[in-house]
This record gives structure tokens, sequence and C-alpha cells, in this order.
């Protein structure tokens, strides 16, 4: 990849609440041309409607659909909520889990992502575990202590064999969708430090394999930069990712000639 490492490089598109099945399947018909022979991995966390049809207009192209939340339960009496094995049963491949606006608008605690992550393992779905500081946190010196309290409370319980597939997001909370970004070195700093823990804990392996995406107002002025530091293995795009053209930038952004 871009960075040097054996791990692939994945960029994902997080479209929130965005889009009905008709503007979906749009966006993919528009993407499929302009990221055609790219190696980057495309994975895209769409509302839970547009999975199947996504999944559907994706047919024969190399791109992962996935969902953007799902409960810690198989089953039971949870109304409106969804599980797992409901998500792959529509085609989704992987879920996100932990975003910050899960945390702040519903409470999200790292126990409850915790108890999703070993759901989502053991039920077959690729977890995007998000993880990110506070503007306070980081104006208070604690984004590592933030960091690293909400990665080993979010992986509790878990093996290396559970994680082999794990990506994790760093996203600050403070650039998610407000147009400024961390500094390269900042971003990289914070990488590594991750991939760090991740090796402490659950050994070379998890650390040598887990993607590491960076997200928080990720564009193609930004990408290219982002994307070629040594522990960044991907981003993970919320606003960016909405119209095609501007995602497909995104993905080939070794064409980019843009930097920060
Ligand atoms: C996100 O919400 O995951 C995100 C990264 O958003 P944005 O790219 O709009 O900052």
């Amino acid at each position: 990849m871009a960075n040097g490492s054996a791990r692939p490089c994945i960029v994902a598109g997080n479209w929130k609440m965005h889009k009905t099945t008709d503007e979906a399947v749009t966006f993919v018909q528009e993407l499929a041309p302009q990221v055609e022979g790219s190696d980057v991995k495309v994975y895209l966390a769409v509302p839970f409607t547009a999975i199947h049809p996504v999944k559907e207009a994706a047919a024969g192209m190399d791109i992962t659909v996935g969902a953007q939340n799902m409960n810690d339960a198989k089953e039971g009496a949870y109304t409106g909520e969804i599980g797992a094995l409901m998500l792959q049963d529509v085609g989704a491949q992987f879920v996100i889990l932990g975003h910050s606006e899960r945390r702040q608008h519903y409470n999200e605690s790292s126990a409850f992502i915790n108890r999703k992550v070993l759901r989502a393992v053991s039920d077959g779905l690729q977890p995007i575990l998000c993880v990110g500081e506070s503007l306070d946190d980081r104006d208070e010196g604690g984004t590592e202590l933030t960091l690293k309290a909400q990665l080993m409370e979010c992986l509790a319980e878990t093996t290396p064999e559970q994680l082999k597939n794990l990506i994790v997001a760093y996203e600050p909370i403070w650039a998610i969708g407000i147009g400024h970004t961390p500094t390269p070195q900042q971003v990289q700093e914070v990488h590594a430090f991750l991939r760090g823990l991740l090796k402490e804990t659950w050994g070379d392996d998890v650390a040598n394999n887990s993607v590491i995406q960076y997200g928080g107002s990720v564009k193609p002025a930004n990408a290219k930069e982002i994307l070629q530091l040594p522990d960044v293995d991907g981003v993970l795009v919320g606003g960016a990712s909405l119209a095609a053209d501007t995602f497909a930038q995104i993905i080939n952004y070794q064409t980019l000639e843009t930097t920060i």
C-alpha cells in the first residue's frame, strides 16, 4: 500500500442518515466506473434500508457493504433494534461501532460497545471500532489516556483470534464534520500509539494486521497526505462520501496532487 505496509488500504464511506434507496443505487452506478481497477478497498456504511439495494447494485464489483450500528443481543424483545444476523441476511459484511455520534446522542458507553464488538465478531460481521478524543481531552493533554480507555474497554474480553479482521477508526471528535483536521504528525502519533496498544495487549499479529483508519473531515484536498502516513491504513469518510465524484477522488488519492 502507499504507506509501504502489507495491510490493505480501506477507504470507507459513512453515509450516516442520508440517501433513499434510489439515491443509494445511483451513487453506486456513478462510483463504479471511477474506481474500477483500484487496489484500494472500498467500503460503504449505508443506512439499513439501503444495504440490500446497494449490495445488488454493487454485484460483481469490489465494494463491501456494511451498517452503521447494531444491537448487542442476538435477537429478542428490543423494539426498533437490529441484530448482526439480520444485517448479514441483507448483505452487510461489516458494521461501524462506537461512532462518537452514537456515544454523544444515544449515550452509548464503552461497555455497551464492547458487547456489540463481541456480538459482531461472533456473528460474522467485521467491526470498524471508532475511538476519538474531545477537544478538551486534547487541550488538557489527555488524548492518549482517553484513547487507551476507549480501546481497552471496547475490546475487553476479546482474543487475538476474534480480532483478526479488526478495523480501528481514529476519529478525533473535534475534527468530525467541521472541516479542519489534526496535523499529519498528530495523526501518525496517535495511530502509532494505538498500534502499540494492540501489540502490548493482543500481540504482533493483531498489531500488524489491524487496519487503522483516520476519520474526521477527510476530503480530496487532504486525503493523499493522510493516507501516506506509515500507520494510516485507510480513511473513514463522512460528508465527502456522499457525492460519488468526491468519494472517487479520495479512493484514487494516489493520482491527487493536492495536499493539506
Ligand atoms: C464521520 O462521521 O465518521 C466522519 C469522519 O465525518 P466527516 O468526514 O464528515 O468529518
